[in-house]
């Protein structure tokens, strides 16, 4: 909270749609964050239509703000057009959850993001031009493994949650970051004043609202978002007592799209999908959580240069070099940083995952310091893991992933299994 007297006070709910700018200068609706109801929260504003009612730092879309920024410039977009939402609302209600107004467990995304036509009517009829955050539809994936599943009978279909053709019936979720910024500062164990200032000078000043306006709370940051895919009911997932399988991907386009052998990533994606569809069918509910944090969220020209580093090195690629090169390239072993995960998870309702299809005790250690239980952890069954991508879990194991099987000892990390580069 601020305590310039030229902007509006925060402590009381606004009794009217302030359209006219105050002394200060400001015109924007206020921000309560956590609040119980949409009303008391306000809508976040962050169009760029009408500046005097942006009440956030940044746009929507994340980095494609930087596309439609593109689009203005070469006068295929007007800068002033406003969205038509007519039939784009969710197929699917979430929430509202208890957890939506728990301090402190929110803090990355808008939970309101999805029903803004809804809860915001009023002031989307007094002229605020209020974006969804979130989209909500219905879709059906179809995936060569799940066909192979079917085909050799560890799948089958039943009509409802899988088509004999292979296709799965899910709801999917968009979210784009919404981050309140004094909330992840503590997520972070820093300042926010901190937090400011190095997501200002680290993005070569991108934002300078992020040092000059302290009134403004939350953040519309330019980054990937995520994708929720569900088997099964959304409103499933909020009630302990049905069993939940959950996986929670950070993406891996050369794995997931490509099907590259280094890593594991696409193997342990369509695995926890075929989990999701059995647990779906056992009465149970399945989530996919898919976040755009590409290569440990160090991007892809970094995850190569690390690669080729790894396959150069003297004695070639062994696991008990494998963090090592990243850190070499990157200075850091990993940028995902949990912290903000779980958000999504307490946004669905979540209060228990039965079965957790994940070997990483950073997810794990982030979702149960969220408040929620997780029951088993399921690991990828041995078959599944590509030969060049043994290095990558046996580090993994090392390092502390989760394996119900036997950690490699520090001589079994020195013998060289991945691929050189020219084999
Ligand atoms: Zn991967």
């Amino acid at each position: 909270m601020s305590a310039d007297p030229t902007i509006p006070a925060r402590e009381n709910p606004p009794r009217h749609i302030r359209l006219t700018s105050h002394a200060g200068g400001y015109g924007a609706l206020p921000i309560r964050w956590a609040a119980a109801t949409a009303a008391e929260r306000g809508p976040v504003v962050g169009t760029t239509t009408n500046r005097s009612h942006r009440n956030v730092i940044g746009t929507h879309s994340g980095s494609y703000s930087v596309y439609r920024a593109l689009a203005v410039a070469s006068g295929a977009l007007s800068a002033s057009h406003k969205a038509d939402l007519t039939n784009t609302s969710p197929t699917d209600i979430i929430g509202p959850y208890p957890q939506w107004s728990e301090p402190g467990r929110i803090v990355a995304m808008d939970p309101w993001g999805a029903t803004i036509a809804d809860v915001f009517g009023t002031e989307l009829a007094a002229g605020y031009d209020i974006r969804p955050t979130i989209a909500v539809t219905q879709a059906h994936v179809i995936l060569p493994e799940v066909i192979e599943a079917l085909q050799s009978g560890r799948l089958k279909a039943d009509g409802k949650y899988l088509t004999a053709g292979g296709a799965a019936m899910v709801t999917k979720v968009a979210v784009e970051p919404v981050w309140f910024l004094p909330e992840v500062a503590k997520r972070f164990n820093c300042s926010e004043t901190d937090l400011r200032r190095v997501l200002f000078e680290e993005t070569g000043g991108m934002y300078p609202e992020l040092v000059t306006r302290s009134d403004l709370e939350v953040f519309l940051p330019p980054i990937g978002g995520l994708t929720a895919y569900i088997f099964g009911k959304p409103r499933d997932l909020a009630n302990p007592e049905i069993e939940l399988t959950a996986r929670v991907h950070d993406e891996c386009n050369g794995s997931d799209v490509f099907g590259s052998d280094i890593c594991t990533c696409r193997p342990y994606l369509t695995h926890a999908i075929e989990e999701c569809i059995q647990g779906a069918q056992r009465g149970g509910v399945g989530l996919v959580s898919y976040f755009r944090k590409e290569g440990r969220a160090l991007g892809e020209v970094t995850k190569f240069l690390v690669y080729n580093a790894r396959k150069r090195q003297v004695g070639g690629d062994t696991a008990d070099q494998y963090f090592n090169r990243t850190e070499c390239v990157a200075g850091v072993q990993d940028m995902r940083f949990q912290e903000l995960m779980p958000d999504v998870l307490n946004w669905l309702g979540i209060r228990k995952i039965h079965r957790l299809v994940s070997m990483s005790n950073m997810k794990y250690d982030a979702i149960t310091a969220a408040g929620i239980e997780v029951v088993e952890r399921v690991n990828i069954p041995e078959h599944m893991i590509p030969a060049d991508a043994q290095v990558e879990m046996d580090a993994k194991m090392a390092a502390g992933y989760f394996t119900p099987g036997a950690v490699p000892t520090a001589e079994e990390l020195k013998k060289a299994k991945g691929r050189g580069l020219d084999a």
